[in-house]
């Protein structure tokens, strides 16, 4: 088959069984956390039910579906397919409202075009607005013929049971550093840099492609790792300066927007000191400025290292109860 996924081969093998067998169900959930792949899936997934060659390979002649050339394929690649469906939450709206679901309705009784099935994306089922959810909980209960609808959603339990129960259930986990390291790879990505861009991941293909395809997210990272050596190696006082500019003229949401994932990024930063003095190196998320966390790493004891990770989930503790940040950062950098 020619699925272009990273990871997640258990899924991708059962869903390219479901395309041969023809035992489809009429709506599937896939839910998992951000960034793993859900919507690329979704997206092969929809390509390869309207691929006209699955035709063919439903008699086994032809099993490389999608087959990137047919008039569906092109069309969907050109995002243009008339029976394909994909609704997602505006950026200005608060929910899927009921009226998308409305006209999507409309448009699946509408017979398909190519004489095949008609796909459906719903991107984001946890944002359905309550109406939303009731709406397309009937097109579920009374499926409309030859009709797929993939739901989307970050967690089950956002989700009303009513609309999960009609669902073929299918959740994704965080992918092996491994697959990610290796496709980034084929993308002619440097070696160190692929390994560390796969180490930052997490397990999340869609992070790494944040990072490659967006030189300004990894610039931003880069300026955090500076920022990071830059406090941690300066005096009490530089210390304070730092601080005083980082939060300066800013209101107490914005601080706490600001200072939450900075102690994260922090947090996962003297995890990988911790592990330079285990001599685990190997196992070091940040694995390109390894040279000058092994510098830090000889300023802190295992003792104080400890210590302050201690500190940092006080202080993001104390951050959720929006007290005064800027006290609970002095307060953190000077112990
Ligand atoms: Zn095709």
């Amino acid at each position: 088959m020619n699925w272009q996924i990273i990871g997640h081969q258990k899924i991708t093998t059962y869903l390219e069984n479901v395309l041969l067998n023809g035992r489809l169900a009429h709506a599937f959930l896939f839910y998992g956390q951000k960034q793993l792949g859900k919507r690329e899936m979704a997206g092969q997934f929809a390509k390869a039910l309207l691929c006209y060659e699955k035709k063919h390979t439903e008699n086994k002649v032809n099993n490389n579906i999608p087959c990137e050339q047919c008039e569906s394929c092109l069309e969907f690649d050109k995002k243009t397919h008339p029976d394909f469906y994909c609704i997602t939450k505006a950026s200005t709206d608060k929910n899927i409202g009921v009226s998308q679901i409305r006209e999507l309705k409309n448009s699946l009784t509408n017979r398909s075009f190519f004489n095949s099935y008609k796909v459906a994306i719903v991107d984001g089922a946890h944002e359905l607005s309550t109406s939303a959810a009731n709406s397309l909980l009937k097109t579920l209960e009374e499926p409309l013929g030859k009709t797929v609808i993939i739901l989307i959603a970050e967690k089950l339990d956002s989700l009303p049971t009513t609309i999960i129960s009609r669902t073929q259930k299918i959740k994704f986990l965080p992918v092996a550093k491994k697959d990610i390291y290796n496709f980034l790879v084929t993308k002619n990505l440097d070696r160190d840099l692929a390994l560390h861009v796969a180490n930052l991941a997490s397990g999340r293909p869609g992070r790494a492609f944040g990072f490659i395809n967006n030189p300004e997210a990894w610039n931003k990272y880069l300026s955090s790792v500076n920022y990071f050596f830059k406090i941690f190696a300066s005096k009490k006082h530089e210390k304070i300066a730092l601080v005083n500019n980082l939060l300066s003229e800013k209101k107490l949401v914005d601080q706490v927007e600001i200072v939450l994932p900075l102690l994260d990024f922090w947090q996962m930063l003297f995890r990988d000191i911790l592990l330079l003095k285990l001599q685990q190196s190997d196992k070091i998320i940040n694995s390109k400025a390894s040279h000058e966390l092994e510098r830090l790493a000889d300023y802190f004891d295992l003792e104080k290292i400890l210590k302050i990770n201690n500190y940092i989930e006080t202080a993001k503790n104390h951050l959720a109860r929006n007290v005064n940040v800027k006290l609970v950062l002095e307060n953190f950098l000077l112990a």
